[in-house]
């Protein structure tokens, strides 16, 4: 048996290599590293496969969520509305732009922004949402854009986990993660859905005056070469990474099924014990399982997790300490009880190995041995 991997990059090119290779040998010799005819292929590829308007590719997802909102022209004190169980990336950059995180709790089952809690978070000085689709399952979007709507709110999507992703609509249409709102962004970084050998990330719009605008800010504010409109950034996806994301692209289906299919071995074989909660799956998403992440109930997790380690099967807390319980973010306006699910998940959610080249055999040994521990 392979070593078992959170995530296992090198088996995955292994059965890729000629065409990444080449791919990558072609940027190389034709040395247009930057802003290359790559660069434009993928960002097309990318905007038929998502079914929307524009992708506009950025450094990382970090940026992308960065220059989203640097693009809705919010002024400083301004409120955006984020998940308190989440990664830091969301926070970071409205604290960055001088603008309110105002931090709400989770959904006890999809761990995604609870809408109950989002209502009573608006106040008149509320400008933009920022949904997580956490773990790659969309976030309740109809209520989201629904309220948006009705509070004249922005809404920007942080897909960075959830490239892929169906959201289904009470109208009967559907649309990919990242689309649905004014804004979506995601992440290139390697261990991602679909994932490049560096940084990397994109912006999904369906608005030509916010694509301009994103557009204009990830290249130093400029339209015109040296004519400087706004204060921008330098954010860019080089060439080398999106030859490779453009291999990648082709398979993301298939590697986001080969997820749902390893989640349902793991959903299948823990149904057996109460001790452990599998991922809720909503009627309104698809997940594409960039997480498999499970509650503990009851269970030792130090103990469970020392106990995998010396089977030699590595396991992960996402994310062991909300955001308004972090030291760079501590605020009167929290303390600790004030997001009793986020506060709750965070001391019982364990993720378990998921990737594209999970074999049955890896599985049975993998949940064998969780199930021992229980
Ligand atoms: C990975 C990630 C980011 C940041 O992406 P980078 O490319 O590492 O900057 C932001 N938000 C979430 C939810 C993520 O998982």
């Amino acid at each position: 048996m392979n070593t078992i991997q959170m995530v296992d990059l090198q088996r995955q090119y292994q059965k890729i290599k000629p065409e990444i290779d080449s791919e990558i040998q072609q940027v190389i010799d034709t040395a247009s590293f930057i802003k290359g005819p790559k660069v434009t292929e993928f960002k097309k590829n990318l905007e038929a496969y998502l079914g929307v308007k524009h992708v506009i590719p950025v450094g990382n997802g970090t940026d992308a969520l960065q220059i989203a909102l640097m693009a809705l022209g919010l002024k400083p004190g301004d409120e955006v509305i984020t998940p308190t169980f989440t990664f830091i990336a969301t926070a970071e950059v409205v604290a960055l732009l001088g603008l309110i995180p105002v931090l709400v709790d989770v959904d006890k089952d999809t761990f995604c922004i609870s809408v109950d809690a989002l209502k009573k978070a608006i106040t008149p000085k509320t400008k933009a949402i920022v949904p997580v689709h956490l773990f790659g399952q969309n976030a309740d979007m109809e209520e989201i854009i629904k309220i948006a709507a009705e509070n004249n709110l922005f809404v920007v999507e942080d897909a960075c986990q959830s490239i892929g992703a169906s959201y289904f609509f009470s109208d009967g249409t559907s649309k990919k993660s990242g689309c649905m709102g004014d804004i979506g962004c995601t992440s290139f970084f390697p261990s991602k859905n679909l994932g490049c050998f560096g940084d990397g990330g994109a912006i999904f719009t369906n608005n030509d005056a916010l694509a301009a605008k994103m557009t204009a800010i990830a290249n130093h504010g400029m339209v015109v070469r040296y004519h400087h409109d706004e204060v921008g950034v330098n954010s860019r996806l080089d060439s080398i990474q999106a030859a490779v994301l453009d291999v990648k692209l082709k398979r993301l289906d298939a590697y986001n099924s080969a997820r749902q299919q390893a989640a349902a071995y793991y959903n299948k074989v823990f149904s057996q014990t109460e001790k452990i909660v599998t991922p809720t799956l909503t009627q309104t998403s698809t997940h594409v399982f960039h997480q498999y992440t499970i509650q503990l109930n009851g269970i030792d997790r130090p103990g469970l997790q020392q106990y995998l380690l010396d089977k030699a099967i590595p396991s992960m807390v996402y994310y062991p300490i909300p955001l308004h319980l972090q030291k760079a973010y501590q605020d009167a306006r929290y303390c600790s009880g004030d997001f009793p699910v986020a506060e709750k998940l965070s001391k019982t959610v364990l993720s378990l190995p998921m990737h594209t080249e999970l074999t049955e055999e890896e599985l049975k040994y993998i949940t064998e041995a969780v199930l021992n521990y229980c």
